[in-house]
């Protein structure tokens, strides 16, 4: 018999797995509860279910847990990125930043990006495949196997490698586990999903029953400019219709994300039409200062540059901040481990 991963189940097909074995559906959330509350690396070692069920579990299923290939700390705080291994030797990366005492762990979503935005090393290294759901959550229990201590709450952030709306079923299978009280336990404020913006998804996944809240990368104040710096970019005006639908939805505000590049889109006119875009509607205004990485296009936009656009922004733009910490310099170089791996092989 073909085993099947369980971590790629949801709380949903997992009952009805237990259920098809002929087993009480209580069994699914104790099943549950070893591999996303324990991080229980076996069957065998979950005591307390009968000995049996154990041992049948073990003829159907696999747990899957990425293999660590390499890490790398920042230069800058105490953030870590991580490049993980997926059981088909697909290489993905993964970091745990900390700050105030709050851990972050930022996954990614898919095997490299198609979307070839111009800012990131992820795009440059082209796309391989849609992660499961399984080895989106695996990256998280990669983690709490070792690196977060038991019973600390942590944030989780997509915005590593992928796009994640590119990848829905599975996205949205691994934030149900997320979410559940017998999975993670994690509520919309501490799951937070980055996107380039594709408008219809964005809906979708309104009036769908994933909690999580929703970051636009911006990026730039008109089309043109969008579609410079991120090829796919939708329909400005499209994209933040969306990005409102889905904050009335949520009865929540959408955080645009912004990443300074010098001469791109840090112009004083920039700084105006943004704050004219985002006056009066729900969102909050994250400013991420580009951080460069080697034999990119781009440059960082300087001091006084940043300082002049944000006060530009302030008489009427919602709540912004500036990024300068948490990993930034090895986020920026997302997709830099696993390039410098292939290019090894
Ligand atoms: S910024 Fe995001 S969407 Fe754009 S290439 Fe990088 S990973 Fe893909």
């Amino acid at each position: 018999m073909d085993k099947r991963i369980i971590n790629d189940l949801s709380a949903n097909e997992l009952a009805e797995a237990i259920a098809a074995m002929g087993e009480k559906r209580h069994r699914a959330v104790q099943i549950l509860k070893w591999l996303y509350q324990k991080g229980a690396a076996s069957f065998a070692g979950m005591t307390n279910l009968p000995r049996g069920l154990r041992e049948r579990l073990d003829e159907r299923f696999i747990i899957s847990a990425p293999r660590l290939v390499e890490s790398i700390r920042s230069s800058a705080d105490a953030s870590q990125k991580f490049l993980l291994e997926a059981a088909d030797g697909a290489l993905v990366e993964t970091v745990l930043m900390e700050a105030d005492g709050h851990r972050t762990i930022c996954v990614s979503s898919q095997v490299g990006c198609p979307l070839g935005c111009s800012f990131c090393r992820t795009g440059d290294g082209g796309f391989e495949r849609d992660l499961s759901s399984g080895e989106i959550l695996g990256q998280i229990l990669f983690f709490k196997s070792g690196y977060l201590p038991p019973r600390r709450r942590f944030n989780i952030v997509f915005m590593g490698m992928g796009e994640p709306l590119l990848n829905m079923r599975n996205l949205a299978a691994a934030i149900g586990i997320l979410n559940a009280e017998e999975g993670f336990g994690l509520g919309e404020k501490r799951i937070t999903v980055s996107t380039i913006g594709i408008p219809d998804r964005i809906r979708e996944l309104a009036a769908a029953n994933p909690r999580f809240s929703l970051a636009l990368s911006l990026n730039a104040t008109t089309d043109a400019a969008r579609k410079r710096l991120m090829p796919a970019a939708r329909d400005l005006d499209d994209t933040l219709a969306a990005a409102r639908e889905f904050a009335r939805a949520r009865r929540a505000r959408v955080t645009l994300e912004y990443v300074l590049i010098a001469g791109e889109n840090d112009s004083d006119d920039d700084a105006r039409r943004l704050a004219a875009l985002s006056a009066g509607g729900p969102f909050k205004l994250n400013l991420i200062p580009f951080n460069e990485w080697e034999g990119c296009p781009h440059r960082r936009s300087d001091e006084d540059r940043i300082e002049r656009f944000v006060a530009l922004l302030l008489p009427t733009a919602p709540a912004v901040t500036v990024r300068r910490s948490q990993g930034n310099d090895i986020r920026a170089a997302c997709g830099q481990l696993r390039l410098r791996r292939r290019s090894r092989d």
